[in-house]
C-alpha cells in the first residue's frame, strides 16, 4: 500500500440553481472558487434528489450548443432523454454514464425521460465538464453511450462497492474514453462500509460526498449537505468509512496546464477564440436539431 493522500481542504457548494426546468442542482464547482486545482475539471453540478410530480412535458434544457471541452452525465435516479446536432439521441437510464465530447461544437437538449416524466418520481443526476486541450478543442465530436452493465465494479472493502467508469482501480478498466488520463469512479457505500481506494499519482483529486456521512482517512468527516474534499497530487490511498449509507463520487485526471477561457456553453484559450465559437454557434456552424 502506498502513503495516504493528504486532504487539502474540504469545500460546500458555491451556489443552487434551477439549469432549464428540470435541473434543481448545486454546484460543487467553479461557483465556491475552485478551479485550477481540479483541473482538468471545469464544473460539477449535482441535480436533486428532488421529487417530480407526473408530468405531461417533458421538463429541461431547450436547445443550447458546447464548445471546446466533454459534458458528462451520470444518471442515479430518474432519467434524461438527450438529442444533438451530431445525430447522437438516446435515454440516460439510472447507472448509466453518457460521455458527450463537444469539442469543435454540438447543439444538444437534455430533458427528462418521456417514462419518467409521465410518472414522475426521485430525479438525482451529475453533470461533469472535462476540459480538452488545446489540440482537442476543435476536433471531432464524440459520443458515448455507457450502459450501467458495461461499467465494472470493484469491491474496496465491506459495504463498499465502486463503478468504474474511467482509468483504473489495479487491473480493473474504466469504459470511457478519454483524451487525458481521467479517472472516475461513482462508489457506493453501506452504513458502516468502510473501502481503500489505490489511485494513481499525477492526476488531481477530489473526492465528492453527495449525500450520506463519510470519513475519508480517519480524520475528515463529510456530512449532510454535498462536500468535495481536495486531495494532495502525491501519495495514493484513500480511505473511506461510511456512518450511513452515502453515495460518493471520486474524480482525479492530469491537470491541462493551458488558459482557460471560458463563456457560458464555451470553454476555450483565448477571447478571440471565444468570440469565433459564439459567431460560429450564431452561424449554425455547430449544426442545429433535427
Ligand atoms: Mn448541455
Amino acid at each position: 500500500m502506498s502513503e495516504m493522500k493528504q486532504v487539502l481542504r474540504v469545500v460546500g457548494a458555491g451556489s443552487q440553481h434551477w439549469v432549464g426546468d428540470g435541473f434543481p442542482v448545486r454546484n460543487l464547482f467553479p461557483s465556491n472558487g475552485v478551479g485550477a486545482e481540479i483541473s482538468p475539471f471545469l464544473m460539477l453540478d449535482y441535480a436533486g434528489p428532488k421529487v417530480f410530480e407526473p408530468a405531461t412535458e417533458p421538463r429541461g434544457v431547450d436547445e443550447h450548443p458546447h464548445r471546446g471541452f466533454e459534458t458528462v452525465t451520470i444518471a442515479y435516479q430518474g432519467s434524461v432523454d438527450h438529442r444533438d446536432s451530431a445525430g447522437n439521441a438516446g435515454t440516460i437510464h439510472p447507472g448509466d454514464v453518457q460521455w458527450m465530447t463537444a469539442a469543435s461544437g454540438v447543439v444538444h437538449e437534455e430533458k427528462h425521460g418521456q417514462a419518467f416524466t409521465a410518472a414522475g418520481g426521485t430525479f438525482e443526476m451529475v453533470q461533469l465538464w472535462v476540459n480538452l486541450p488545446a489540440a482537442f478543442k476543435m476536433s471531432k465530436p464524440r459520443y458515448q453511450g455507457i450502459t450501467s452493465a458495461q461499467i465494472p465494479e470493484v469491491a474496496l472493502g465491506t459495504g463498499a462497492d465502486a463503478r468504474l467508469i474511467a482509468g483504473e482501480i489495479g487491473a480493473a478498466h474504466g469504459p470511457a474514453k478519454t483524451f487525458t488520463p481521467v479517472t472516475l469512479i461513482d462508489v457506493r457505500m453501506a452504513a458502516g462500509g468502510a473501502g481503500t481506494l489505490e489511485l494513481p499519482a499525477g492526476q488531481n483529486f477530489g473526492v465528492v460526498l453527495l449525500r450520506g456521512s463519510v470519513t475519508v482517512n480517519g480524520a475528515t468527516v463529510m456530512s449532510g449537505e454535498p462536500r468535495m474534499a481536495l486531495l494532495s497530487p502525491g501519495g495514493g490511498t484513500v480511505e473511506l468509512a461510511a456512518s450511513e449509507e452515502s453515495l460518493v463520487l471520486v474524480l482525479g485526471g492530469a491537470a491541462i496546464d493551458e488558459p482557460v477561457a471560458s463563456y457560458g456553453p464555451f470553454v476555450m484559450n483565448t477571447q478571440a477564440e471565444l468570440r469565433q465559437a459564439v459567431e460560429d454557434f450564431r452561424a449554425g456552424r455547430m449544426g442545429r436539431l433535427a
